[in-house]
């Protein structure tokens, strides 16, 4: 039984040194040094060769290096193989950072005083309290709620939409296509934390952009495939929409001409809202294989019928 990892050298020295400190016994190789490839049970890594199985063929269990599997769906891997992602409180705790930044920064008009600034104008803009400023995110899972309790805090209405019911302390929760209307109609600044699937992609459409309201604020934290992008500059052309800050983009990074880049509307981060830290999430994996090993369900199992 030997457990792969395949990312980049600097990452993989950091997990091998992580996973060991842990578990002092997994025979850990970094890839392409694999050894048997017949002895490999177990990967890691973000970008999955295409041809996992038929290198791999008594691969176990594989475990995505992000809280993201889109790009693991595609493989079409055998039911007799696990796919687990991470669930990390330090991963958690960074995407909660960032969608407070970029929920702040719209809220109290960054974008605007940014640009007031650059024609040299010193001139206060009307500033609505939190409590009449309505925040909405897609996607209730371990990063949604978890962004939705601290945003709650500052004493924004929120609300949240996923696929399931859901309860949360301080929260409206919407459910399903038949509440997604509803949803954005109360939702000034709206916070994409779904994951990447058949049903998810190009969720952020014209339809998706006219429910809001006149003036609302857009930040996609998901993956780049959520938004139809000719529909967000139209939106942002239009003044529908005020803003967008996109840490996410469909092909990343974008083209050199491509307008996310320059459009005064946009804000871009290259996909840093959140990232895996080894040294917090080894305890994850290495939990993981001794529930594998006991025949017991890994956190963080991934329903691959459902895509997430
Ligand atoms: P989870 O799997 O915990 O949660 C996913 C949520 O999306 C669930 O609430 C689920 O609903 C909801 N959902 C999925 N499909 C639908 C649908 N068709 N309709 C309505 N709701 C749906 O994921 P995480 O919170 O851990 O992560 C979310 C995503 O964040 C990741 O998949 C990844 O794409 C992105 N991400 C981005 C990072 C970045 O740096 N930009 C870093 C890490 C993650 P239900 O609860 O009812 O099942």
């Amino acid at each position: 039984m030997s457990f792969v990892i395949r990312t980049s050298s600097a990452r993989s020295a950091a997990w091998r040194a992580a996973l060991s400190a842990l578990a002092p016994d997994l025979d850990i190789r970094i890839w392409p040094d694999v050894g048997d490839p017949d002895a490999v049970t177990h990967l890691l890594t973000w970008k999955p060769p295409s041809d996992l199985m038929t290198r791999f063929p008594n691969l176990r269990a594989v475990f995505s290096e992000g809280a993201g599997v889109d790009q693991f769906l595609s493989l079409d891997l055998p039911d007799s193989v696990s796919l687990v992602r991470i669930v990390d409180p330090a991963l958690t705790d960074m995407m909660v950072e960032y969608g407070v930044w970029a929920t702040l920064a719209l809220h109290r008009q960054a974008p605007a005083y940014r640009r007031l600034q650059a024609a040299h104008d010193w001139r206060p803009l009307t500033q609505p309290l939190a409590r009449d400023r309505r925040v909405g995110v897609l996607g209730l899972g371990v990063l949604g709620t978890a962004l939705l309790r601290r945003l709650h805090l500052f004493g924004f209405p929120c609300a949240g939409w996923s696929r399931g019911t859901h309860v949360i302390d301080g929260v409206t929760c919407f459910a399903g296509q038949d509440a997604l209307a509803a949803f954005l109609n109360r939702t000034d600044i709206l916070i994409c934390l779904l994951p990447l699937t058949d049903e998810t992609r190009g969720i952020l459409s014209a339809r998706t952009f006219a429910a809001l309201p006149q003036g609302a604020g857009v930040i996609n934290c998901g993956r780049g495939g959520h938004v139809v992008e000719a529909d967000l500059m139209a939106a942002l052309e239009s003044g529908h929409l005020s803003h967008a800050i996109l840490d996410v983009a469909g092909q990343e990074p974008p083209p050199a001409d491509h307008p996310f880049w320059d459009h005064p509307a946009i804000t871009l981060t290259p996909h840093v809202a959140s990232h895996t830290t080894p040294a917090s999430a080894a305890h994850q994996v290495v939990d993981n294989l001794r529930r594998l090993q006991a025949g017991q369900t890994p956190v963080g199992l991934v329903n691959r019928g459902r895509g997430y």
